[in-house]
C-alpha cells in the first residue's frame, strides 16, 4: 500500500467522532493491507514502530523534525517553528510547506508503507557521534518523497503526536471485521493479546497463517503478559463466602512489576507494559542473583521499604523513582524491594494454568533469599478473624489493605475476576475503594480560578467491551492551586478541538481532552444519574460519583485503558449497602 493511501485512512480516522465508524474504517484499511504490511501498519496506527513494550524511539523532538522539514522544503528552522507556533502541530506545518514548496510529489507517486516504516526504523537505530545530523538528513529525504498529507502524519510520529484515538480493542475489532465481517474473532484475538501484548504480531499471524495460528500464540519470555487484576468485596465474610478458604497477603501500594529472565538478560515491565529495566536497575540486578532458574516470568510489587523499621514508603515516595535522570543516585537513596506474589513461567513451562497454590509453592522455590526480591508473606485464612488479622497488620504497617487469592485459580492474563479480591480500609461515608478515572475534558474556571485555567474536570471510566470512555463525574473542588495547574499542564498535549471519538459524554466541557491522564479519585457514593453516560443504557440512567476528590495522579503506572471499568462501577454500586471495614 502507498503511504499516501495510509495517510488518507489516518485522516478519516482522525475526523471520526464515532467508535463504530472507527472500526469500519480500520476494517477497510486492513482489508486492503498486504499481509506483510499488517504489522507495520498496526504499529504506525499506534504512532509507533514496535509494540509498546519495546523501547524503540525515533529520538527526534520538534526542533530536529523542524530541521528536517526546513531541509526538505528549502527554508530554515525558525520559519518552520513559526508555522508550528501558529498551527500548534508540527505535522500541519510540514503539510503547509510541502504544498507551498512544490517539492512534494503527488500522492500516487508516494512511497510504499513498508519503505517509510523501514526508513523510520533505521532512523531509530542511528546512534553515536553525528547521529542527529544523520537522522535529520534521513527524515528530510523521506519528506521529499511524500505528498503533503503523508508529510503531515509522518512528522507527527517522531514527536509522539499522531493521536488517532484508536485503542487496542478497536484494532482487534478492526482485524475481526476485516477477516470475517463481524466481531466474532474478538475473544480469540483478545486471548492472544492478553498473553503476548503485541498487536502487530497478532495481525501478522492472522493474515499470514490464520486464526488457528493466533490460537497457538502463547506466553513467552520477552513479551510482557497483561496482568491479572483484582475484584472488590466489602468484607472478610463476603470474601470467604465467595472464595472459600483462601490465601491472604498484604496489599502493597507501589509499582506492579513483571520480571522476565532469559539467561543473563532481565527485563522489568510495568503494569501498563512499559519496559522499566533502565529505571529500576536494582530489580534487574536482584533478579540475576536471586532467581533460581534460567528462564522465568514472575510478578511482584516494587516499593521503597525500610527493613530496619519495617516501614513501607507511600506511593508518593516510590513514584519518585519513575524518572529518566540521576537514576543511580535515586536508586541509592530510595532502593526498591520487590514483594513477589505470583509466577507465570519457568524454564520453558507456562505455569499459568496451574492452581494458585502450586504457582505460589514454585515461586517459593524460585526466589533465593536476598535483599531485593522478597516473598510476600502469605497466610491461608479459613475464618474472617484470620483474614482480619492480616488486614490489621497491613494497616499497622501503613498499607492500604489486603489481597485475598482463590487457592485453585489459574493465572488469567488481562482478567479482572474473583480469583483475586482486594479489601481496602474505608472511612464511614466513603466508597470502599478509590476509582481510577481518566480526564476527558475540563471547564474553565471563574473568578480566582480563571487564572489557573481550569475550574472543574470532566472525568470518565472505561468500557473495555466497546473501547469507549463514558463520563462519570465532574470534579470541581478539593484541588490545590498547584494541582489545578498540574492538571492543566498534564492535559495540554492532549487537548482536542472536538469530542474525541472514544469519549461518550452528554456534558460539553470548555475543552475536550483525549483520554490519557489517569487520576485516582475518592468519592462518598455512587448514584444513578441522567447526566453521566457510564453504564447508561436505553431508557436507563447512568452512574455517577458523588463528592469526588483527587487522591493522586496515576499516569505513572496506568494507561487510560487501565481505568476502572463500567462493570466495576456497577459492582461497587451494588456493594454500597454493605458495612465497610472500619479504618
Ligand atoms: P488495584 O490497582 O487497586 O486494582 O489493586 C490491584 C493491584 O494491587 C495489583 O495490580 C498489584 O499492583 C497490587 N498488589 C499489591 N499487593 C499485591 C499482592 N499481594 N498480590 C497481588 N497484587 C498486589
Amino acid at each position: 500500500m502507498l503511504f499516501s493511501e495510509l495517510a488518507s485512512f489516518f485522516s478519516r480516522l482522525e475526523e471520526t467522532t464515532s467508535r463504530n465508524a472507527l472500526v469500519e474504517i480500520l476494517a477497510e484499511l486492513f482489508g486492503k493491507t498486504p499481509p506483510d504490511e499488517v504489522a507495520s501498519t498496526t504499529y504506525l496506527l499506534q504512532g509507533r514502530l514496535a509494540p509498546f513494550f519495546k523501547p524503540v524511539e525515533i529520538g527526534m523532538g520538534n526542533n530536529y523534525v523542524a530541521d528536517s522539514i526546513a531541509r526538505a522544503y528549502n527554508t530554515d528552522r525558525a520559519g518552520v517553528l513559526r508555522r508550528f507556533d501558529r498551527l500548534g502541530d508540527i505535522g500541519a506545518a510540514a503539510k503547509e510547506l510541502a504544498e507551498e514548496s512544490g517539492v512534494a510529489p503527488p500522492p500516487e507517486r508516494s512511497l510504499e508503507v513498508s519503505s517509510v516504516f523501514n526508513c523510520l526504523l533505521e532512523i531509530a537505530g542511528i546512534s553515536g557521534a553525528g547521529s542527529i545530523e544523520q537522522k535529520v538528513q534521513a527524515l528530510s529525504g523521506l519528506l521529499t518523497q511524500l505528498d503533503p498529507l503523508s508529510a503531515l502524519y509522518l512528522c507527527r510520529i517522531p514527536v509522539g503526536k499522531l493521536r488517532l484515538g484508536v485503542g487496542d480493542p478497536t484494532i482487534l475489532d478492526g482485524y475481526s471485521f476485516a477477516k470475517v465481517g463481524d466481531k466474532s474473532l474478538r475473544k480469540r484475538l483478545e486471548r492472544a493479546y492478553n498473553e503476548t501484548s503485541d498487536l502487530g504480531l497478532i495481525g501478522a499471524t492472522l493474515w499470514n497463517h490464520g486464526i488457528e495460528a493466533v490460537d497457538a500464540l502463547s506466553i513467552s519470555v520477552g513479551n510482557p503478559v497483561r496482568p491479572a487484576l483484582a475484584e472488590r468485596l466489602p468484607s472478610a465474610e463476603a470474601i470467604l463466602a465467595k472464595l472459600g478458604t483462601c490465601g491472604v497477603e498484604k496489599k502493597f501500594d507501589g509499582f506492579r512489576c513483571q520480571i522476565h529472565k532469559l539467561g543473563d538478560e532481565v527485563r522489568v515491565y510495568s503494569r501498563n507494559l512499559e519496559d522499566m529495566t533502565g529505571m529500576f536497575p536494582e530489580l534487574a540486578e536482584g533478579a540475576l542473583h536471586q532467581v533460581a532458574a534460567d528462564t522465568a516470568i514472575f510478578e511482584g510489587e516494587a516499593l521503597a521499604y525500610n527493613p530496619l523499621s519495617d516501614e513501607y514508603l507511600p506511593f508518593q515516595e516510590t513514584t519518585k523513582r519513575r524518572r529518566k535522570h540521576n537514576i543511580a543516585d535515586t536508586a541509592q537513596e530510595l532502593p526498591l524491594r520487590l514483594f513477589t506474589f505470583d509466577m507465570l513461567y519457568v524454564d520453558g513451562e507456562n505455569i499459568t494454568p496451574l492452581p494458585y497454590t502450586e504457582r505460589r509453592e514454585r515461586l517459593g522455590r524460585l526466589i533465593r533469599p536476598g535483599d531485593t526480591l522478597l516473598l510476600s508473606e502469605e497466610r491461608v485464612a479459613h475464618e474472617p478473624a484470620e483474614l482480619l488479622e492480616v488486614f490489621d497488620d497491613a494497616l499497622q504497617g501503613g498499607l492500604e489493605g489486603i489481597m485475598a487469592k482463590k487457592l485453585d485459580a489459574p493465572y488469567q492474563a488481562g482478567a479482572r475476576n474473583y480469583n483475586w479480591v482486594k479489601l481496602k480500609r474505608a472511612q464511614a461515608g466513603e466508597l470502599q475503594d478509590t476509582v481510577d478515572c481518566v480526564i476527558i475534558g475540563y471547564i474553565y474556571g471563574r473568578g480566582r480560578r480563571s487564572s489557573l485555567g481550569v475550574g472543574a474536570l470532566l472525568v470518565g471510566v472505561y468500557d473495555p467491551e466497546r473501547d469507549v470512555f463514558p463520563s462519570i463525574t465532574k470534579i470541581g473542588t478539593g484541588l490545590t492551586d498547584a494541582e489545578w495547574r498540574e492538571v492543566r499542564e498534564r492535559c495540554a498535549p492532549f487537548v482536542s478541538e472536538e469530542k474525541p471519538a472514544r469519549v461518550e459524554s452528554l456534558l460539553q466541557p470548555s475543552v475536550w481532552v483525549e483520554p490519557a491522564v489517569v487520576i485516582e479519585v475518592l468519592a462518598d457514593e455512587i448514584t444513578r444519574s441522567p447526566v453521566h453516560t457510564a453504564g447508561k443504557g436505553e431508557g436507563k440512567q447512568g452512574y455517577a460519583l458523588r463528592f469526588p476528590r483527587l487522591v493522586s495522579f496515576r499516569d505513572a503506572d496506568k494507561r487510560p485503558e487501565d481505568s476502572t471499568t463500567v462493570a466495576e462501577v456497577i459492582t461497587m454500586y451494588g456493594q454500597q449497602g454493605a458495612k465497610p471495614v472500619p479504618a
